[in-house]
């Protein structure tokens, strides 16, 4: 059967099938901005405003002082930093000498840092100066050959810089030699701005991103500059009626994940976009940022949204600067949808996407109301099909759940030397998702659930998000987090963890009776704990898998202390 696209016809007015890729890169396009508005904000941290002429500038400058201090076009640079000036400058000056960046989470054990320097063999590394105790324990058994420091403070405004201690130099002194340590201020200012030849080629590696997180053991994507550029370019047809250099777009999503990093900095940045920087994601800080600066697209992964929904100060702010709210990386609660909607006229956008397709692969379109629970229709360029659980080779019917595989110009080279992780997610050149996914008849895609996550009790498939979408419909809920537990009689079964909402006493029946009224018989949860918080991952998506390691804790210490 010949393949067809019929969500081509569900796209926004102005959004193109297919698009004619311009062969620019990312550096390119951060030098394009710079000459189309070179004075309008590219950065706005906490108030300091950094122009696209001043950016481009640090990135020119930043380049040249990475290849003073040995660092070659192929090289593995890694960022250890939260959403500061020095992150996005570090990202774009390893793009343009032709280095491969290697964004990494900066709340990383040691354990974790190890294995990520290790593995992607890192020669430089731009951390945050506090983390520098972390760093040196690690380095050591790496092939980190320099460390560039930056402080929080660096750009800060005056009145804010004394609220940050400066960490003192010595702490760090023992790392690696000390003639292997550098302080990104005085390097940056130290080099010139001028022009530096632009080393980034379309088909370079642009980017190692670690993901794995919530699968299994972390693997490097491989990201050239043509899956990146072209990911941002499909984005960036997405809403045609939003102008280059006319948005400021609230930077939450942190840029060492695929969101932050490709949808929200590269993307922003192509178009020539304002990045409000938001280095400590909790709501506070958030609705302070907001109440300021007035960003017109606020993005974020759903917990920030219950986090914000939860927060008083949020609720009494005037939004109707808000275009927009994309919310993508993890399930979108109706309950989330709809006070959304209430509070704010502005449109939800709600994206799907993998580390491993850069990450954009679909949306729902911009400007119209979506079905609950859907994600969208893949974006232009992007082939997509829902096929057998079991070989992965047929068509489901439609309506029906099957794996969701793609195909487009976003979709990695493959794992870091991972051959055979990599031939497990790549066959044929479809990517595979490891998502549970249906298609209704308006061609919204629907994502049910992870391969991984599915809970069989008795027969039955059972999947977690549907159930932790039913909870959260309840007033008394503010989260929950349903996983599959052992049950001699069913084999596997239903437990839920629920987060009551600040001031709110609610039991067992209650839950339950609500389940009931939304679920059949078999998904009802069999039991419900009530817990304080529920584990996230760094960009706030719930960790179903670290969920059920604390549950089995939990579990032997209720056994012991009861035995
Ligand atoms: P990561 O590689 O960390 O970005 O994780 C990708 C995974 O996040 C996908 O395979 C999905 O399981 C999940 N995910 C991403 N976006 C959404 C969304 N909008 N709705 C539901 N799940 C999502």
């Amino acid at each position: 059967m010949a393949f067809t696209r019929p969500w081509h016809a569900h796209y926004a007015p102005g959004v193109p099938a297919e698009i004619s890729y311009e062969r620019t890169t990312l550096s390119a396009a951060l030098k394009r901005s710079a000459t189309r508005f070179p004075n309008e904000v590219a950065l706005n941290y906490m108030g300091k405003l950094i122009t696209y002429a001043e950016l481009n500038g640090m990135v020119n400058a930043l380049a040249r002082a990475l290849t003073d201090i040995g660092v070659r076009p192929g090289d593995r640079v890694a960022t250890l930093l939260p959403n500061i000036p020095q992150v996005t400058a570090a990202i774009y000056a390893s793009f343009r000498m032709g280095a491969t960046i290697v964004p990494t989470n900066p709340l990383y054990t040691e354990r974790e840092l190890q294995y990520q320097l290790g593995d992607s063999g890192a020669k430089a590394v731009v951390a945050l100066d506090l983390l520098a105790p972390r760093l040196e324990k690690v380095i050591p058994d790496t092939m980190v050959e320099s460390v560039i420091y930056c402080h929080i403070n660096d750009y800060l405004p005056f009145p804010k810089k004394q609220l940050f201690p400066l960490a003192k130099k010595d702490m760090y002194r023992r790392v690696v030699p000390s003639s292997r340590i550098y302080e990104f201020l005085s390097l940056v200012k130290s080099a010139s701005t001028g022009d530096f030849e632009d080393a980034s080629s379309w088909d370079g590696l642009a980017a190692l991103l670690y993901t794995g997180g919530t699968t299994g053991v972390s693997k490097g994507a491989m990201l050239l500059h043509s899956n990146l550029s072209s990911n941002v370019q499909q984005w960036r047809a997405w809403s045609a009626d939003l102008k280059d250099g006319s948005e400021s777009v609230l930077a939450v999503f942190p840029f060492f994940h695929s969101a932050g990093f490709t949808a929200i900095q590269n993307h922003s940045i192509w178009a020539g976009w304002k990045l409000v920087l938001v280095p400590r994601p909790d709501p506070v800080t958030i609705t302070e940022l907001i109440r300021n600066y007035h960003p017109s697209i606020i993005p974020g992964v759903p917990t920030i949204f219950t986090g914000l929904l939860n927060n008083k100060e949020f609720r009494k702010l005037n939004l109707s600067f808000v275009k927009g709210f994309f919310a993508g990386a993890a399930p979108l609660a109706t309950d989330t949808i709809n006070e959304l909607k209430n509070l704010t006229g502005a449109t939800i956008l709600n994206v799907y996407g993998l580390t491993e397709t850069s990450p954009l692969a679909t949306g729902n379109a911009w400007g119209a109301d979506f079905t609950p629970g859907t994600v969208g229709f893949p974006l232009p360029g992007t082939d997509a099909r829902i096929v057998d659980l079991e070989t992965g080779t047929n068509d489901v019917p439609a309506g029906q759940p099957g794996e969701l595989i793609f195909k487009g110009p976003q979709v990695m080279k493959g794992y870091y030397q991972k051959p055979e992780e990599t031939s497990k997610v790549l066959r044929d050149g479809w990517l595979y998702t490891g998502d549970i996914a249906t298609m209704n008849e308006n061609c919204e895609i629907a994502i049910v659930d992870r391969k991984k996550d599915m809970i069989i009790a008795g027969g039955f498939n059972i999947y977690p998000n549907e159930i932790d979408d039913v909870l959260s419909l309840h007033p008394g809920i503010l989260e929950a987090c349903v996983i599959g537990v052992q049950d001699a009689y069913r084999g596997e079964t239903v437990k839920a963890y629920v987060v009551a909402r600040p001031g709110q006493s609610l039991n067992e029946e209650e839950v339950l009776e609500h389940c009931r009224k939304h679920l059949t018989g078999y998904k009802v949860p069999r039991q419900v704990r009530f817990i304080d918080a529920i584990p996230k991952s760094a960009v706030g998506k719930i960790l179903r898998r670290e969920m059920k390691a604390l549950d089995e804790k939990l579990e032997q210490e209720r056994a012991s202390k009861a035995g």
